[in-house]
């Protein structure tokens, strides 16, 4: 009879002052290989295969101390676990609630973004316009200028990871109704105004799978065995990505459902 597997066993990380709990347990009998993975919901596991020793599992969550921190900080920034819908006063940048403050004025007009100093302080959007309809156009404009630099970093932080990309691959932003980007036979990538209400995470996951396209230009299964090659775990994305609120209509006390999909 096969001996009874070890229980998982828990530890905590500490690496620049944060620390990071984590669990260390054995994966399916086919499991061949390690597996470090940062879970959506801040969870860290490393899963071993069976009959190596669970201590290889503690030892490998310091040798990738720098990843899981980066990880988990994207995690947490994100509170990714149940967006509350957003109000006419509550708007969503990076996957953060933001508090709107909608001033009238006639001199300044333009948007601007306070992030959350700390997880229990509200960032703030302020928007000075001279009416509702003028602070909507600025806002979505703010929306747009923001995806594009926002995109624009992650792709660079990105671009080594993909084998087949040459160059970054120039970016558009519009204003998708349907997806939340698109790659054209061209090597353009367009996204979406309002990806940058998405946090981080999500963000990566719809320029990933956009980059993915140039190298393959369909949703066949080559394209997602080489998309999983690049992000492991795009399914907890995506799904991340189907659950978030995306009805946005500045201003106005109804929301517009705009359809899924990427
Ligand atoms: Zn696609």
């Amino acid at each position: 009879m096969p001996a009874a597997p070890s229980p998982p066993e828990t530890g905590h990380l500490c690496h620049h002052g944060e620390t990071i709990p984590y669990t260390v347990r054995y994966g399916s009998a086919a499991r061949s290989r390690m597996a470090l993975r940062v879970m959506l919901d801040g969870r860290v596991e490393i899963l071993l295969p069976q009959g190596m020793p669970l201590a290889r599992g503690h030892v490998l969550i310091r040798q990738r101390a720098d990843w899981v921190a980066r990880q988990w900080q994207r995690v947490r920034q994100c509170r990714l676990a149940s967006p509350a819908p957003e109000q006419h006063d509550r708007r969503y940048v990076l996957g953060t609630l933001c508090k709107v403050e909608w001033l009238v004025a006639r001199s300044w007009h333009g948007v601007t973004w306070r992030p959350p100093a700390s997880p229990d302080i509200e960032g703030r959007l302020i928007i000075s316009a001279k009416s509702e309809s003028h602070a909507e156009a600025l806002l979505h404009r703010w929306y747009a200028q923001k995806t594009l630099e926002v995109c624009a970093d992650r792709l660079n932080f990105l671009k080594d990871a993909v084998p087949w990309l040459t160059a970054p691959p120039p970016l558009r932003v519009r204003r998708l109704c349907r997806r939340w980007g698109s790659c054209s036979n061209l090597g353009v990538v367009t996204l979406a105004s309002l990806l940058c209400r998405l946090p981080i995470p999500c963000i990566d996951y719809v320029l990933l799978h956009e980059l993915t396209h140039l190298a393959v230009f369909n949703h066949s299964p080559a394209f997602y065995a080489a998309l999983s090659r690049l992000l492991p775990d795009w399914q907890n994305y995506r799904r991340q990505l189907e659950t978030f609120p995306l009805p946005w209509q500045p201003l106005a006390k109804e929301h517009v459902s705009e359809p899924l999909g990427i």
